[in-house]
């Protein structure tokens, strides 16, 4: 991106984001000029500072949802002053009118889109002054320049999928759970999984959180799908009158569903080809049922073949059928969905023996989730500590292992795991252990009987930050126990489906383009954790939205690149939308509804859902708490 010529925005880096979001930050800035709620960026000294501030106050007044006022009527009238002004009518007195009336609307705001329209305006009347004078002395007809506006919030930006979080916060506020729902399944299509499981980044990102706590944003989002489930309300689905095209969708998980849905909007017709017996991937053969019951999966996978998608089970491109025979058989694009398939080693003597009893965590997770009880015994060692490692120390005492011992060779502060699952397991009587690394299998007639482990102390941060294992040597010692499983990480097969090494990366992820997913041979895109690596159902689902949106332009256009709505939300998502040191301008200190939670001792003893819904006095109660931290910017646009 070209250095602009002014940038007052704070923060500024000009950078496309890192959730695949990045791609071509060397290209020349599509714009001339950038103005939002956190300053101006210039790369163009002829660009039209008026037109600018028009531009950015007309997105204001159609983003104000009208319920303040100020807001409603300031933003109106704002608008007709620039209007006079640019039709060459501007009169004495009307800058003075808009500096007042946009510091009125920022001091009477209640949410972020007012208290936002002061500082750009301010500072654009301030900077271009004699501009803004000459136009109205001269009466200078202002001719209008093409935009590009987009809007962000901090909840928003943090989701890979651009979520519009205060939207359908407010949409249940409102009790419009139909239209709340609608505006999720616009970015996400899957919000009864996400409603349970998703790793939260938009509450982590939460400016309530500068006062009291997040708003409880997942449980929301579970709430308003629910509803649709239970009550069977039809779901507002959209979809473009049928295409001809074809396009061929590899993996029935959460990027393969998510790309398929996106295309049966625009009305192509997918069809899915799935390895496995289910569709859902991960969700449904990692991601135990206590989590995710397995009929919210079912939904929202016959969703996506009411939008004209038909899933084939049971067959394994790569073996079953081909890439070219794909196209050979009339797809004219393929989408690789095929996630990350297989357990990392742990490093430890013995792992490949094929000792009885010693399985790794995505298959001990597959076996259960079939409903099978695939090792047997009484005292269970789980090495890792992610969310993996969690799941499998939990549904190993659902499934009747007494003593269950989890070892990592970090401490709790350093593990990846969810700290409500983490507290979630010790509530059910799971062992952790911390600085302890295995070392070798001990095993007699084939069979596990113990784990040799070390001791482990920290050492300096690496390169995730998090301080680095380093082992105290003659510190070693054996746990004896019946069964081992491994939870330490997955790898990508990419390699089976697509062989040509120029596609692959060395760890066997699928090479693609960030912005657009396509990958090395046009015709092929893909998404989710075959190109990421072990990732989130979120990033899964967002890469599948964001790929059909470029094979679709591949099918029409026949060329792919990145929008400049894209380029301008990336750079925008990428700008500290949340200000954690903000001057907190509120004061109203507000409790968090958290849904609520099974008893440990009933949960431990079966697979039923752990988790519940918030109901409708909470969900309201909680809906309230959303500041609705709207944020925008408007970029004008060069001649195309
Ligand atoms: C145990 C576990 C717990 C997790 N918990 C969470 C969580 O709580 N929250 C969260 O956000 N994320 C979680 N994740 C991560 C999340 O599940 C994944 O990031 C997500 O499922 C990735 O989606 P995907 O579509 O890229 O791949 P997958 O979900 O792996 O789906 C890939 C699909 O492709 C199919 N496939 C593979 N190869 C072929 C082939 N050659 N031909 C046909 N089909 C093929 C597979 O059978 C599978 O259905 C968890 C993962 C695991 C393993």
């Amino acid at each position: 991106m070209d250095d602009p010529l002014v940038c007052t925005w704070k923060g500024w880096t000009g950078r496309l984001d890192g959730k695949g979001n990045g791609g071509s930050a060397d290209d020349d800035t599509p714009f001339r000029a950038v103005l939002g709620w956190k300053g101006l960026v210039v790369w163009d000294p002829e660009v039209d500072p008026v037109d600018l501030l028009r531009a950015y106050l007309e997105k204001v007044r159609d983003e104000s949802c009208g319920q303040c006022t100020p807001c409603r009527e300031g933003t109106v009238r704002l608008c007709a002053i620039m209007d006079r002004i640019c039709n060459g009518e501007g009169r004495p007195g009307d800058l003075e009118e808009i500096a007042a009336m946009a510091r009125f609307i920022s001091d009477a705001a209640r949410c972020d889109v007012g208290l936002f329209v002061a500082p750009p305006t301010l500072e654009m009347l301030q900077r271009y002054r004699g501009v803004f004078e000459a136009t109205i002395r001269e009466k200078r007809v202002v001719p209008r320049n093409r935009y590009e506006a987009a809007v962000a919030a901090p909840c928003m930006s943090a989701c890979p999928s651009n979520v519009d979080v205060p939207a359908y916060v407010e949409a249940i506020r409102l009790n419009k759970l139909a239209e709340g729902l609608a505006v999720v399944r616009r970015d996400c299509p899957m919000p009864g999984t996400i409603g349970r499981v998703c790793v939260r980044p938009c509450e982590a990102n939460c400016r309530r959180a500068l006062v009291d706590a997040p708003i409880s944003i997942r449980a929301l989002k579970r709430y308003l799908a629910d509803h649709e489930m239970h009550t069977g309300a039809a779901p507002k689905l959209e979809a473009a009158p049928p295409r001809e095209d074809r396009v061929a969708v590899v993996g029935a998980g959460p990027a393969g569903l998510s790309c398929a849905f996106y295309l049966g909007q625009r009305g192509y017709r997918t069809t899915i080809f799935e390895a496995q017996e289910k569709a859902g991937g991960m969700a449904s053969f990692g991601i135990p049922s206590y989590r995710l019951p397995r009929d919210v999966i079912a939904y929202e996978a016959s969703l996506v073949e009411q939008l004209g998608a038909e899933i084939r089970y049971g067959v394994r491109v790569g073996e079953d059928i081909s890439i070219e025979e794909l196209g050979q058989q009339g797809y004219r694009a393929v989408f690789l969905g095929v996630g990350a398939p297989e357990s990392s080693k742990m490093r430890c003597e013995g792992e490949d023996a094929g000792y009885e009893c010693f399985m790794p965590g995505v298959h001990f997770l597959a076996e259960v989730a079939r409903g099978r009880r695939p090792i047997e015994g009484e005292k269970l060692v789980v090495v890792g500590g992610g969310n993996v490692a969690m799941d499998c120390v939990r549904s190993a005492l659902r499934i009747g292992f007494k003593d269950v011992n989890l070892l990592y060779r970090r401490t709790e502060a350093e593990m990846p795991a969810d700290p409500q699952e983490i507290h979630e397991a010790k509530e059910e009587g799971v062992k952790f252990h911390y600085l302890v690394a295995p070392v070798r299998i001990v095993e007699a007639g084939g069979r596990v009987r113990g784990l040799e482990c070390r001791r482990m102390t920290l050492g300096e941060p690496d390169k995730s930050g998090r301080r680095r294992p380093v082992p105290v040597e003659g510190s070693e010692f054996v746990i004896e126990c019946d069964a081992i499983i491994p939870a330490v990480g997955q790898v990508c097969m990419v390699d089976c489906v697509l062989p040509e090494a120029e596609n692959l990366t060395p760890w066997k992820t699928l090479v693609v383009d960030q912005m657009t997913f396509q990958s090395q041979k046009p015709t092929v895109f893909g998404g989710g954790d075959c190109v990421t690596g072990p990732s989130t159902l979120i990033a899964a689902l967002a890469a599948g939205k964001k790929a059909a949106y470029h094979i679709a332009q591949y099918l029409e256009e026949g060329n792919v690149q990145p929008t400049v709505s894209e380029v301008l939300k990336a750079i925008v998502n990428n700008s500290e939308v949340l200000d954690r040191n903000e001057t907190w301008p509120f004061h109203d200190v507000t409790e968090r509804f958290d849904p609520p939670v099974m008893a440990p001792e009933v949960r431990k003893t079966n697979f039923e859902e752990v988790e519940g819904c918030l109901n409708q006095a909470q969900a309201t109660a909680e809906a309230y708490r959303c500041l609705r931290c709207y944020r925008i910017a408007v970029a004008a646009l060069r001649a195309s």
